[in-house]
Parts: structure tokens; C-alpha cells; sequence
């Protein structure tokens, strides 16, 4: 053998020795990120559906995944309240939206509307940076601001009966016309459709349940139905984050939470159906987690029925949400099976942001969830800081008034809310 032949081997040698430490040895960063939104999810809840082998997908996040409990913020607030903080790590205070409705500065109570968060959401963060997002159905995001990518507004929902003229949204405007033969309305949704969650053969009226109660179960089915197909849709646009937002479990709580302990009842099953479906919808993210796409899930809070106040009377609304909600992340750089400790709502972006690879900013108010992640990708993926992602202008203004705003006070006072 020549010394230069040995020489080049030896060179060889070096050459893989480095490739498999850049490439190998080192894990890359997920090539992209789906989250998926459960309002009200809740591990007690969902307990004898797992023993019951019913949620075949929540099982396999338990098993496959890194999962815990999620801790929201005591004293309760609303969802959106919670959501605002979910995507964005900062204290109500900071972000500024306090609950359903807002009032103006002329005193008027105006749902309150996008243009009023004071920060950044995950969304803004990552289009600044070039990742291509596409957002659905969150809470609070009409009017749909720019993105790059795609976001579909909370208020398409509310086009139940018939089209309003109402802007933006969606961003850009015209996905609206892509995106509308996606759309189901109450009217489209078929008792067929529901079967699976509510008891449509039973004569209504001899089992006591008023008409009210099948068509609110269609109208929620139908909006998370529309932001399922939505986010599929989207999905196929090739983005680097999805993230999608169903409400369903906490709407089905509000209404139907007593029927659960009356045994026998035809309503008593209808929030264990409707977990069902929603694990199978869980189950559709989840098919497009490859060995590249990290997926996270999450809940705003648990969900734990009436409670009394302290006079005794029964309290509705907020109250009926419990302490801790669901946290799981599945897929690329995640230790399986792994526990979960000590998560809180405002960890989602900076996990979010973790798995982008980018910094967490020192003024946001929660931390990476590092428990879920396996300690080589730990070790290759230092969590790094900067100070804030707070620069440049943001325009915040007054709650804007919509032709759906009494549609959305319509249905807070079904689900107790307001009066
Ligand atoms: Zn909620």
C-alpha cells in the first residue's frame, strides 16, 4: 500500500466520520410542525373511553407520544382569553384580549376581534421568518391578518344560514372562494351525518329533548366538520406549520354535561360520541405525521361541570372548566412515551418555537417543553434566547363591529356566558 493511498483513506475516514456527525449523529429539526386545538380536552374525561378501546388515536399519543396535563390559568378564563395566550406566551394583560366581548370606548359590547391583540402571535413570528403557515378556525382571528400562507378566520363559522358580506375573512381574501365548497352550514349537515354522536333515531319528543338540542349539536358538528376539511385542504399546500382549532368538546360539555349521570338516558353518551369523533378527526393529523413532522395537541383547560358558588347557586359558563387540559406531541424528536410534568398554556409557542429552531424570546411567560423531546436531539438542539420579537409597529385598534356579532352573543347565551 502507498502512503498516499493510505493517506486518502485515512482522509476517507475523516470524511464520513464528519458527514455522519453533521448528518447522523446529529438529529435535524422537524421539516414541519401540524398542531391540532382541542377546546376543553381532558385526560379524566376521556379515561373510560381509553379502557373502552374508543379512542384508538388518543391512545396511541399516549403510548407513542411524549404527553401530561396542561395547566391553565387560575383564577378560569374563557377560551379566548386562553387561546390569545396559547399563541402568543403572554399574560392577558399583555395581549389584551379579556373574554367574549369587549367594549368599546363609546361603551358598546363588541365581540372582541383580532386587530386588538396587542403582540405577536405564533403565526406572525414564523411568516416574518419564511415559514409558510396556514391557520384555522383560531380563536379571535377575524379579520384574518397577513401571513405567509394562508390563515382562515373564527368567523366563517358564523356564515351558517346564508353568505354575508363580510371582509376578510380570510387571508389572503380570496382563499375565501377556494375554501367555500369546503364549508358545511347546520342546513348541509344531515342527521346521518351526527348519528354517530347524537341519538337521531329517538323520538325527540317522547324522550323529552327539545328540537334546540339536535340542531345545536349539528351547528357545532359543522363548524369543526368545516375546519377539518379546511385544514386537510390546506395540508396539501405543502406548509411548514398547520395548526387548526376545534371547539366542539367544549361546546358538547356546555350543553350536555348533566345528561352524562343520568343512566339511560338517549343524551348520556353524547360528549363520550363526540370525543370519539374527535379522536378520529386527531387520528386523520396524525396519518401526516412522517418521520420529518413533529405534531403537537393541546387543550386551553379541562372540563369538570357546574359548580356551586358560594351563596350555593349553581354556576355556568367558565366555572364548568376545570384546572388542567390535555398536552401531547407526537412524531420527530420525541421521546415516546415520555411524561409530561409541570406543562402550562403559555408553553405551547415557545415549544412551537423550539421546533422551528428558533430562539424563545425572554418576554414571553412560559418555557420549552423539554420532557418530551429524546436527549440527543436535546443535546444537538440547545434551547436559545433573544430578547423580544416584539419590534416594528403593530397596529392595534377598537373591536370591530360585524354583521355576525349577534351570532356570536346568540350562542354565548346557550352556552351560558352572557345573559
Ligand atoms: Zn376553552
Amino acid at each position: 500500500m502507498t502512503s498516499r493511498f493510505a493517506r486518502l483513506l485515512t482522509l476517507g475516514c475523516v470524511t464520513v466520520t464528519l458527514a455522519a456527525l453533521a448528518c447522523g449523529s446529529k438529529p435535524d429539526l422537524p421539516e414541519r410542525v401540524i398542531f391540532v386545538g382541542i377546546d376543553a380536552a381532558d385526560w379524566d374525561v376521556m379515561r373510560p373511553l381509553l379502557e373502552e378501546g374508543r379512542l384508538p388515536h388518543f391512545a396511541k399519543l399516549l403510548s407513542q407520544g411524549a404527553t401530561g396535563r396542561i395547566e391553565t390559568f387560575i383564577p378560569l378564563r374563557k377560551s379566548p382569553v386562553l387561546w390569545t395566550s396559547i399563541a402568543t406566551s403572554k399574560l392577558p394583560d399583555e395581549h389584551g384580549i379579556g373574554g367574549y366581548i369587549a367594549s368599546t370606548a363609546s361603551g358598546e359590547a363588541v365581540p372582541y376581534t383580532g386587530n386588538t391583540r396587542r403582540v405577536k402571535a405564533i403565526w406572525n413570528i414564523l411568516s416574518e421568518r419564511g415559514y409558510r403557515v396556514a391557520i384555522v378556525g383560531w380563536m379571535v382571528t377575524w379579520p384574518a391578518e397577513e401571513v405567509n400562507g394562508y390563515l382562515v378566520s373564527d368567523y366563517i363559522q358564523y356564515e351558517t344560514e346564508k353568505r354575508i358580506e363580510l371582509d376578510r375573512q380570510t387571508y389572503p381574501d380570496n382563499l375565501f372562494e377556494e375554501i367555500d365548497r369546503l364549508r358545511v352550514t347546520k342546513f348541509d349537515v344531515t342527521d346521518r351525518d351526527i348519528e354517530s354522536i347524537f341519538p337521531v333515531d329517538v323520538d325527540l319528543q317522547e324522550a323529552g329533548i327539545a328540537p334546540w338540542q339536535k340542531d345545536y349539536v349539528k351547528m357545532i358538528w359543522a363548524t369543526d366538520e368545516t375546519y377539518r376539511r379546511i385544514a386537510l385542504y390546506l395540508n396539501e399546500k405543502g406548509v411548514d406549520f398547520l395548526a387548526v382549532y376545534f371547539n366542539g368538546i367544549d361546546s358538547m360539555g356546555h350543553a350536555f354535561w348533566d345528561f352524562r349521570k343520568k343512566e339511560g338516558h338517549p343524551l348520556q353518551h353524547v360528549i363520550d360520541n363526540y370525543y370519539v369523533w374527535i379522536d378520529g378527526v386527531l387520528g386523520q393529523f396524525m396519518d401526516l405525521v412522517d418521520s420529518k413532522t413533529l405534531l403537537i395537541t393541546c387543550s386551553d383547560h379541562g372540563f369538570h361541570g357546574p359548580r356551586r358558588g358560594p351563596d350555593g347557586g349553581l354556576l355556568v359558563g367558565v366555572y364548568m372548566h376545570g384546572r388542567y387540559g390535555i398536552v401531547g406531541l407526537m412524531g420527530h424528536g420525541v421521546r415516546p412515551g415520555s411524561h409530561i410534568v409541570g406543562a402550562g398554556i403559555l408553553d405551547i409557542t415557545p415549544t412551537l418555537l423550539y421546533a422551528f429552531g428558533l430562539p424563545i424570546a425572554q418576554d414571553m411567560k412560559g418555557k420549552v417543553l423539554t420532557d418530551a423531546f429524546q436527549s440527543d436531539y436535546l443535546r444537538a438542539h440547545p434551547v436559545t434566547f433573544i430578547e423580544t420579537y416584539e419590534t416594528g409597529e403593530r397596529v392595534v385598534g377598537e373591536p370591530l363591529k360585524s354583521p355576525v356579532d349577534e351570532k356570536i352573543k346568540e350562542r354565548l347565551r346557550a352556552l351560558g356566558y352572557i345573559q
